[in-house]
């Protein structure tokens, strides 16, 4: 069931900090996700795109969808027709296949740069000291079917908040770098989206634009 005390906490505090909540709908049953459009939330984000595609047929059609979790290449067709925004972009290699996908779907693509700054390892993310060898890279492309976003984080799973928003703070700062560097004159770079269940309220202290939250909207 949806937990609509924190559900509406959750949207208020979106609201004063014009940041948008991604309700996650890993491990969630169809029922839930249905109350949820029902209480009128459309913007809905999953990280596995079998998941992703199997909820997505079951649920109404103006569910605006996000990947928000790894993205293999072979899978990135499944997707490229409807998807909203890819969360997910931790390299070139993944960049290059949903430009090829989206113009295969003769439309742009959405896309943030995920960097890695939590304690954990962690196969995933771009590492914060490579950005200027990957945008070199990204720039010399020219993908025409995608718009870079902004950029996406987590921080780590601690109960330490200093840390944590230390870790915000870096992801911000990334976000301030690659603006002034490469993208001052694109308004469309804008978004910093993290922040989930545990830590939120740190996130949009710290600037996040977009909220990733799952279990908290649930009881
Ligand atoms: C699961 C997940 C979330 C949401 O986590 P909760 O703690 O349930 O809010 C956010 N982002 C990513 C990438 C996730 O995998």
């Amino acid at each position: 069931m949806v937990n609509q005390t924190e559900f509406n906490k959750i949207k208020d505090k979106c609201i004063k900090n014009e940041a948008k909540l991604i309700a996650v709908t890993k491990t969630r049953t169809i029922d839930e996700l249905k109350e949820l459009h029902q209480l009128g939330h459309l913007i809905f984000g999953e990280n596995r795109v079998q998941e992703l595609l199997g909820k997505k047929d079951e649920l109404p059609q103006d569910i605006e969808w996000h990947l928000i979790g790894h993205l293999q290449t072979n899978k990135v067709k499944q997707i490229a027709s409807f998807i909203s925004m890819i969360h997910s972009v931790d390299s070139f290699k993944i960049l290059k296949e949903i430009n090829k996908q989206a113009n295969k779907e003769n439309r742009t693509i959405k896309c943030l740069l995920q960097f890695h700054v939590a304690q954990e390892e962690s196969k995933y993310g771009l590492s914060p000291n490579k950005i200027n060898e990957f945008m070199e890279k990204v720039i010399a492309a020219n993908f025409e079917n995608i718009e870079i976003c902004g950029i996406m984080g987590m921080a780590s799973f601690v109960e330490d908040e200093k840390q944590i928003s230390k870790e915000f703070k870096e992801l911000k700062s990334i976000f301030n770098k690659l603006k002034a560097t490469y993208f001052i004159d694109n308004d469309n770079f804008k978004q910093i989206s993290m922040g989930m269940s545990g830590d939120y309220e740190i996130a949009l202290q710290e600037g996040s634009t977009m909220l990733r939250v799952g279990s908290l909207l649930f009881e």
